[in-house]
């Protein structure tokens, strides 16, 4: 039967809702309110049928932006009732290891959300906005939490264990949890349809490079190993974040330059990656207009974040004893060609051949014909995969 299903993303100060017509998965309506509680208005945009509008509403809280959002559908016909909504998927931070799985968010599910608030403090508390202010309007309106952590709970435990003292994983949760597990899943089963062979047959690395950036490697269509790690702070350098450092470096710092825990939070986050090396942008756009002008601590960046991800490449390929897809998606990943030719330079002994004229058209395709590994540019739709669990949830 036909459904009509939204996936919510609520984020501290945004909220993106995409209403699909499932099973067909055609998109129906996307839109955006930013600046939220920033100021009285908040900023709308929306895309519907050939239509994009840029405005700004009255309200300053995620609940005004659903109720608005919910008389916006019907008006715009999007809905001819509400009832019409078969359910909402919601984007969830961490699912810690309760949940394995997208679930239906029942009040056990939703305590379990907010317990986990904890480990994702900038994130869950706001996804949990979303799911009441919509539990609130719609309540006979089946509501799903999809986890983007949740792919990963398949990784050993060798793999997500850190050489800490083990109570600290007993008491406090501390280990490895990964992220973008939506987006992994996602172009790891696209990557499989294209090259029409089943998933739990391929050995995939999935490089998800964007702002935040990780690499899944992926067996038998499970998470094997992943670099985020207990937070999304960890594994590559990433536009304001850094990525993996020498732990030593954080108390060595807080301690030569009077900084607290939370100051190093938040240079490690929000001031470094390709931020804190180039010293004028986060975006690897500029990065590299500013590389080929003669600007050496842009190159320096780009070097670094290409070697950073062909040393996790081969990293994943030991772990996974093989590769035989490596998959570039997310911002980056999809969009320029000078990145994944410096990740791809020299991978030949894994069996890594690019195809220059097709990496420089953003092809699906990007490696030789005679290349053992597919490389491919899949775009990522983490929206899509939130529906598609919803709809087969509910
Ligand atoms: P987010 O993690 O915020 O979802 P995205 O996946 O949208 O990020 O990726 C954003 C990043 O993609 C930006 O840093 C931007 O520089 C990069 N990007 C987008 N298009 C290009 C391009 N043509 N060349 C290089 N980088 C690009």
């Amino acid at each position: 039967m036909a459904s009509k299903i939204m996936s919510i993303n609520a984020g501290s100060s945004s909220l993106k809702f995409q209403v699909f017509e499932m099973p067909e998965e055609t998109l129906l309506v996307k839109g955006l309110f930013e600046r939220i509680g920033l100021e009285e208005e908040m900023g709308f945009s929306y895309s519907l049928k050939d239509a994009k509008v840029k405005t700004t509403i009255k309200g300053k809280t995620h609940e005004e932006a659903i109720e608005f959002l919910l008389h916006f559908l019907l008006e715009r016909n999007v809905l001819t009732s509400l009832q019409e909504l078969a359910g909402v998927g919601h984007r969830v931070a961490h699912g810690g290891e309760d949940f394995k799985k997208s679930s239906l968010v029942d009040r056990d599910a939703l305590q379990k959300i907010k317990v986990l608030g904890k480990l994702a403090p900038l994130h869950n508390p706001v996804n949990v906005v979303g799911i009441e202010a919509l539990q609130k309007d719609l309540p006979d309106c089946p509501q799903v939490a999809v986890f983007d952590t949740s792919f990963h709970q398949t990784m050993e435990a060798k793999n997500y264990i850190y050489p800490l003292p083990y109570r600290f994983y007993e008491e406090d949760s501390v280990r490895r949890y990964g992220f973008h597990g939506t987006s992994h899943q996602f172009v790891a089963s696209e990557a499989a349809n294209c090259l029409e062979k089943p998933l739990e047959s391929l050995k995939i690395i999935s490089c998800h490079l964007g702002n935040g950036a990780s690499i899944c490697g992926i067996k038998d269509g499970k998470s094997v190993i992943t670099s985020m790690g207990f937070t999304p702070l960890a594994g590559l350098m990433m536009g304001t974040r850094c990525g993996d450092i020498d732990p030593s470096i954080i108390p060595f710092l807080q301690n030569e330059k009077n900084l607290s825990a939370n100051d190093m939070d938040k240079l490690m986050n929000a001031e470094s990656g390709f931020k804190g090396i180039t010293g004028f942008s986060s975006d690897t756009r500029d990065i590299i207009t500013e590389a080929e002008k003669g600007n050496d601590r842009a190159k320096l960046a780009l070097d670094m974040f290409a070697s950073r991800v062909k040393q996790t490449i081969g990293a994943y390929a030991a772990e996974l004893d093989g590769v035989d897809v490596l998959i570039f998606t997310a911002g980056i990943g999809e969009n320029s060609s000078v990145i994944r030719e410096m990740v791809c330079e020299n991978l030949t002994f894994l069996g890594i051949e690019l195809d220059p004229q097709m990496n420089q058209k953003n092809n699906r395709r990007i490696s030789t014909e005679t290349s053992k590994v597919e490389v491919l540019v899949v775009e990522t739709n983490e929206e899509l995969m939130i529906v598609r669990d919803t709809y087969h949830l509910i």
